[in-house]
């Protein structure tokens, strides 16, 4: 008698063909490489992979996964793919719309409309020939989605708030597939939770934002040998108390590997830079640079730049790399905090991070914005992210375990609120939203009340 087997079909089978074929379920040549996010420590593994080009396509990927009993996941280009690799996604469809991209700028009205998958380089690109500038963040291959969903820091941030405040209109495609569009005067609950609520309410298809009348910047980087750690950390925590909102600057203890890769002043260093922008004039910016410049860094890049070279003086990483963290938002730097800081990670110390940086917050960031969103500002001065490349389980273990120690070495200090682009792990994400968390609640539970939607940091 002949006996055959067969493979029970899986719920998201009935999605293949979507998207032209580009849906990938386990075990298809395509699966691996679909699901591989930007941060490569991630191992993220849904039931189907789907990589939409076009907000019908995302329509017909959500229809086909609600009907097949399966949730959905947003991810652009899974920079902030952390915590979503730590939940269970065997009933999830993750709908990458990377390659769903697109800028229009409309330099009178000082706005771009950019479409769900665009990195911020793009944006960047399409506003500087206009003299214009965007809320981007450090990195420039960061997604404009995940990053203004979860709020968004920048460098402007001091003086023009959190980056989420610069969305005017956002277009979502909602469980039943259709798009749906939220501004100040459509569906204003959902633009409110939208602005800072992550990836909980729809696949995000497009986006409406302002953008900044800056062609260029006063801005760079100064470094100095780790050696120099106490005096530098000292000088910039008394700066940041003083400055004014133009600047906007970050603090980091860093330790390179010797790779032929990196340039010879960064390979096999440990270092100390401060870097940021200064939104004055050349005189007055270089002023209010002179008590660090004084410390006689042994590189000093701070000068005026096209806006566009904004994205690269943080020096983030220009392909994926696996990476973890940690993050904690500290009230204060006073000295004992100082003296903490260094013992994890300053001269005579031996860590596996990469970095800890310290990201001065406070000015517009710190107030809430008039008609904003859930996170319309931070609580805070200060917003630390630990952070070690993990190229093997072993490394993981151990740069997670610097990184926590760095963070609890500042527990007496930290605010216990949290910065949620800056959360890479699986957290409760109550402490991000403070007061607001109910109503962030109530509007997730209004736009989608069958919980389809999966975001890196759940909402429910
Ligand atoms: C090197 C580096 C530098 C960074 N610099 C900064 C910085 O300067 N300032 C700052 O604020 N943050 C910064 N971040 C954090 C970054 O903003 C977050 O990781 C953010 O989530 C990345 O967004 P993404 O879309 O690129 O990533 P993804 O991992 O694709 O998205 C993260 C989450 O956002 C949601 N999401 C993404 N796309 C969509 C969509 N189309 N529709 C609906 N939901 C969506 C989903 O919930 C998703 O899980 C940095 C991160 C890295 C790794």
């Amino acid at each position: 008698m002949l006996c055959m087997t067969t493979t029970p079909l899986s719920p998201a089978d009935g999605l293949r063909g979507l998207c032209g074929g580009r849906v990938h379920l386990p075990g298809d040549p395509g699966y691996d490489a679909a699901r591989t996010p930007w941060n490569l420590a991630v191992d993220q593994r849904p039931a189907a992979v789907a990589v939409p080009h076009s907000a019908d396509e995302v329509g017909e990927v959500v229809r086909a996964a609600v009907a097949a009993g399966l949730r959905v996941a947003p991810q652009s280009s899974g920079h902030g793919a952390g915590p979503l690799g730590e939940q269970a996604l065997d009933d999830v469809v993750l709908v990458r719309v990377h390659e769903l991209t697109g800028v229009t700028v409309d330099p009178d009205a000082r706005t771009a409309r950019v479409l769900g998958g665009t990195l911020w380089q793009e944006v960047v690109a399409a506003a500087a020939p206009h003299g214009l500038a965007a809320m981007h963040g450090s990195s420039p291959d960061v997604s404009v989605a995940g990053y203004l969903l979860g709020g968004g820091l920048s460098f402007y941030g001091r003086r023009h708030g959190v980056a989420a405040n610069s969305l005017r209109a956002v277009e979502l495609v909602a469980a039943d597939g259709s798009v749906v569009r939220a501004s100040a005067e459509e569906n204003p609950d959902l633009f409110w939770a939208v602005r800072g609520g992550g990836g909980n309410f729809g696949v995000a298809v497009a986006f409406e934002i302002d953008l900044l009348p800056y062609p260029d910047v006063y801005a760079g980087m100064l470094l100095w040998d780790r050696e120099r750690a106490p005096e530098v950390m000292r000088a910039w925590a008394a700066w940041t108390r003083d400055v004014p909102e133009s600047v906007t600057t970050s603090f980091r203890v860093m330790s390179f590997p010797p790779l032929p890769d990196l340039p010879p002043f960064l390979s096999g260093r440990q270092l100390v830079v401060v870097d940021g922008a200064v939104l004055e004039d050349d005189d007055r910016a270089a002023e209010l640079l002179t008590p660090l410049r004084e410390l006689q860094p042994e590189m000093d890049t701070f000068g005026r730049i096209p806006a566009v070279g904004l994205t690269g003086v943080h020096m983030d990483p220009p392909t994926p790399v696996p990476a973890v963290s940690d993050h904690t938002v500290l009230a204060d730097l006073p000295e004992e905090a100082i003296t903490a800081y260094l013992g994890e990670i300053g001269p005579g110390t031996t860590t596996s991070l990469l970095f800890g940086e310290l990201r001065h917050l406070g000015g517009a960031l710190g107030r809430p914005a008039e008609g904003g969103g859930v996170a319309s500002h931070l609580d805070g001065e200060y917003a630390l992210f630990a952070v070690a490349v993990a190229p093997f389980p072993e490394a993981a273990a151990q740069g997670r375990a610097d990184a926590a120690a760095l963070c609890a070495a500042l527990a007496p200090w930290s605010t216990g609120s949290l910065v949620l682009n800056f959360t890479e792990t699986d957290v409760d994400p109550a402490p991000m939203y403070g007061d607001r968390w109910e109503r962030l609640r109530s509007a997730r539970a209004a736009a989608d009340p069958a919980g389809v939607f999966v975001g890196h940091h759940p909402v429910g």
